[in-house]
C-alpha cells in the first residue's frame, strides 16, 4: 500500500495531473465528499486529504509514504525525517511583508526601528528579519493576517501572495519580497528505503509529468 498525502484546494488539483501521470485517478473529489481517505484505481494506492501544515507531520511519522507540501509549510516544519526529492512547481505563490500604506516600511528599515510583525510563519519571518539586523516582535496568528496591520496588531506582515487581490480588498500594499513559494513531493526516509521499488514507480511518474 503507498499512501499519499494531500491538502484539499490548489495542491489537490494542481496534484491531480501529475498523479494521472502515474496512472493514479481519485475515487473522489474530496471537495465534494467528506471522506479524509480517499481510494483510487489503484488498490494499493490511498490518498489522505489533511489540513496543509499536517501532510509534513504524517509523512514525517510514516502514517503516509508520500506528500505534497508547500516550500512555506515545510520551512516551517523543518523536514525532519523528510527526504525532499523535488519541485513540483505547483501552488506557486511569493511569500511577502505587507503593510498599510500609511506605514513607512523604507523609513523604519533606515532607522532601524524595532518592528511588530504579525505572522502564520514564525520561522520564515524571524530568518527574513534576522539576516537583515532588524529587530521584531513576533505575533504569531493563524489566518486572516491582513487584518492585523489593519487594527494596529502590528506594523507589517509576512504572508503568501499571488494575485495581490486579497491585499488590495484589504488596502495593504507589498513592501518586500521574501521568497518565491511552490509545492515539493515529501518522501518519508524509512519508507524509501523499505518500499523502494513501489515508491520509485510513483516519483518517477511524477519526474516524468513534471518534464513533460
Ligand atoms: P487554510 O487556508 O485552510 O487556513 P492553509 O492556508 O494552510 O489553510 P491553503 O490555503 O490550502 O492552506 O494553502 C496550502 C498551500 O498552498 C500553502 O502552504 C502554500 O504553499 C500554497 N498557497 C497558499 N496560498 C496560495 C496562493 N494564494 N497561491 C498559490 N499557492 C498558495
Ligand atoms: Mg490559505
Amino acid at each position: 500500500m503507498i499512501t499519499i498525502a494531500l491538502s484539499k484546494g490548489r495542491i489537490f488539483q494542481e496534484t491531480v495531473p501529475l498523479l494521472q501521470e502515474a496512472g493514479i485517478v481519485a475515487g473522489e473529489d474530496p471537495e465534494k465528499s467528506r471522506k479524509l481517505i480517499i481510494h483510487t484505481n489503484h488498490p494499493d494506492v490511498r490518498l489522505l486529504i489533511l489540513r496543509a501544515t499536517d501532510v509534513p507531520v504524517y509523512v514525517q511519522h510514516g502514517a503516509a509514504d508520500l506528500g505534497v507540501a508547500g516550500r512555506d509549510v515545510l520551512i516551517e516544519h523543518g523536514g525532519e525525517g523528510l527526504y525532499q526529492p523535488m519541485d513540483l512547481k505547483i501552488a506557486r505563490c511569493k511569500m511577502m511583508v505587507a503593510a498599510h500604506p500609511a506605514f513607512d516600511y523604507a523609513r523604519a528599515v533606515r532607522l532601524g526601528q524595532r518592528l511588530r510583525v504579525a505572522t502564520k510563519y514564525p520561522t520564515i519571518a524571524r530568518d527574513f528579519f534576522a539576516e537583515r539586523s532588524m529587530h521584531i516582535d513576533l505575533i504569531k496568528l493563524y489566518g486572516s493576517m491582513e487584518l492585523a496591520p489593519l487594527v494596529k496588531l502590528s506594523d507589517v506582515i509576512v504572508d503568501l501572495v499571488s494575485s495581490g487581490s486579497t491585499l488590495k480588498a484589504n488596502g495593504l500594499v507589498s513592501v518586500a519580497d521574501v521568497m518565491d513559494i511552490s509545492s515539493h513531493l515529501v518522501v518519508n526516509q524509512a519508507a524509501l528505503k523499505l518500499k523502494r521499488q513501489e515508491l520509485q514507480l510513483v516519483l518517477d511518474s511524477f519526474s516524468r509529468a513534471l518534464a513533460a
